[in-house]
């Protein structure tokens, strides 16, 4: 029974520890995917700020370049001295206009207007058109010519009767043209595509401005973005599907960066499918993640299966142990120690709980292993044992204390008589021959009883009674009970004997 719990506490502690170790494989793992899933959003907010920032500075690129091409012609002195009649010649819209900005960059409109919108020469694709068409494209840049108007103004400083615009700056790092700040651009959408706009006052090389002339007719030039120069931006940038779409048509899974002023309904992104980069590191990575998990989880059930297993058996040993510390190895009886903490325990109790002690030796057994050897005596052993355990079940216990001799302890639910007759039996019990390998082995019991508190209520007095009463019992011919009564008569006879 003791082993039985001592498995049962071991089965459980190895439980703790495999739900310990799983425990610990199940965080390596949750880390790992942790990790691996920090990793993965880190790497896409990285990625998707580094290509919103790409996109901004690519409009602008895109923005300057044309603002580049384009003050070729504006601060050019013979555009300025065409505005001079405010007519243009044939040649100067062939060869400037048609052949230059609309053949060689695609200018899908160039228009010459002054501040008050007044159109003096509107081209479209290459071709002269009615300035008034050229008037209704500018409605779309109203503000725009407001803003290089603006500039032109504050760029404005009088010089001896004249006027002349402020010098820029020269940027050495800047790699282009330095470009007087008289003009305005941005992205809109003409004519049903996403273009740039920009708009410069026309001004001569010089910077110097008459003062018949400081009124500034601008030129505006609209540039689409076509299919080849969003190829382009693509693979520079190397992100995919990039277009123009009002803010609430982006399609999904985009993201986008605004062109246009979006505190407006009709705010326009650029809006494109990002690289998200999480996805690369996720496929990168996972694979060894995996392994590392699975390696993390294999060392865990291997501590769990290792060290359970040890746990397990040193539980057992332990269990096994204190149950030998108590019990007497060959029969699974209590053994002398066992034996005296159940007497201790009764005696403690003996007032209320009156019992019966019986010591027993058996008789002739030293002839068994003389005549069939020491495994032989060890079955009588056994059998012997258990046949008195099966009798005294329920009412007490039996105990081997070395040797041939056995103790019982009857308990108070046993009367005096009742022991006596259940004496009688076990003394029956023991004369019931032994198989052992083919032969019938006999032997037979001497049993001695006291009775507790009636014989004494401390170990000391009841049990040599009980021990002298087997002795008696041997005396008077063995396969007998004595009590310890019987030993107040023995004496008194053989006082009688000696007198006589
Ligand atoms: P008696 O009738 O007077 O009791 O004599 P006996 O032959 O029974 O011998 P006794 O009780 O004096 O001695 C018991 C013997 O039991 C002595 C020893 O050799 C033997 N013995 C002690 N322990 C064991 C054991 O574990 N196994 C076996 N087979 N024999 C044992
Ligand atoms: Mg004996």
């Amino acid at each position: 029974m003791a082993a039985r719990a001592g498995k049962r506490k071991a089965g459980r502690a190895v439980l703790g520890i495999h739900a310990a170790c799983t425990l610990v494989a199940l965080m390596i793992i949750a880390s790992l995917a942790f990790v691996l899933d920090r990793s993965v959003t880190e790497a896409d907010r990285f990625g998707l700020t580094a290509e919103r920032k790409l996109v901004e500075s690519e409009m602008q690129h895109q923005i300057d370049a044309v603002v580049q091409y384009q003050a070729e012609l504006s601060y050019w002195d013979k555009s300025f001295a065409q505005l001079e009649t405010q007519t243009f010649t044939d040649a100067f819209v062939k060869e400037e206009l048609t052949d230059w900005l609309w053949k060689d960059f695609g200018f899908s409109w160039m228009i010459f207007a002054d501040a008050s919108d007044r159109t003096l020469l509107a081209v479209q694709n290459g071709g002269k058109v009615d300035p008034q068409d050229g008037a209704r494209t500018l409605k779309w840049a109203d503000d725009l010519i407001e803003k290089a108007n603006d500039s032109y103004e504050a760029a404005l400083v009088a010089k001896g009767g004249a006027w002349a615009l402020r010098s820029v700056e020269v940027d050495r790092d800047a790699l282009t043209a330095p470009v007087p700040n008289i003009h305005a651009a941005d992205l809109r959408m003409i004519d049903g595509k996403m273009s740039i706009v920009v708009v410069q006052a026309v001004v001569p090389k010089t910077l110097d401005i008459p003062a018949s002339r400081r009124k500034p007719v601008f030129m505006i030039t609209v540039k689409p973005f076509t299919v080849r120069m969003i190829g382009d931006i693509e693979d520079r940038l190397g992100i995919f599907k990039l277009g123009f779409a009002p803010l609430r048509q982006v399609p999904e899974g985009s993201i986008h960066v605004a062109v246009s002023d979006c505190s407006q309904p009709a705010c326009m992104v650029a809006a494109w499918t990002p690289r998200a980069p999480g996805s690369f590191v996720r496929s990168e990575t996972l694979p060894s993640v995996i392994v590392i998990a699975m390696a993390g989880a294999l060392v865990m059930a291997f501590i769990a299966a290792r060290f359970g297993a040890v746990f397990s058996a040193l539980q057992t040993s332990e269990a096994e142990n204190r149950h030998l510390a108590k019990h007497d190895r060959l029969t699974g009886l209590f053994n002398r120690a066992g034996f005296d903490a159940v007497l201790e325990a009764s005696l403690a109790k003996v007032r209320e709980r009156p019992f019966s002690l019986l010591c027993i030796d058996l008789d002739k057994f030293k002839a068994v292993n003389d005549t069939y050897g020491h495994p032989a005596g060890d079955a009588v052993l056994k059998t012997i044992a258990s046949r008195f355990a099966a009798r005294v079940a329920g009412h007490g216990v039996a105990a081997r204390l070395g040797g041939d001799e056995f103790t019982i302890i009857l308990d108070h639910t046993v009367s005096r008589e009742q022991a006596l007759a259940l004496a009688n039996v076990l003394i029956i019990e023991a004369q019931v021959p032994v198989p052992f390998e083919g032969q019938l082995l006999r032997i037979g019991s001497s049993i001695g009883v006291a009775f507790a508190p009636d014989h004494g209520s401390i170990a000391r007095e009841i049990v040599p009674l009980a021990d002298q009463a087997l002795y008696l019992a041997k005396n008077r011919g063995r396969n007998r009970v004595q009590t310890a009564d019987d030993l107040v008569s023995a004496e008194r006879l053989l006082e009688t004997g000696q007198a006589a």
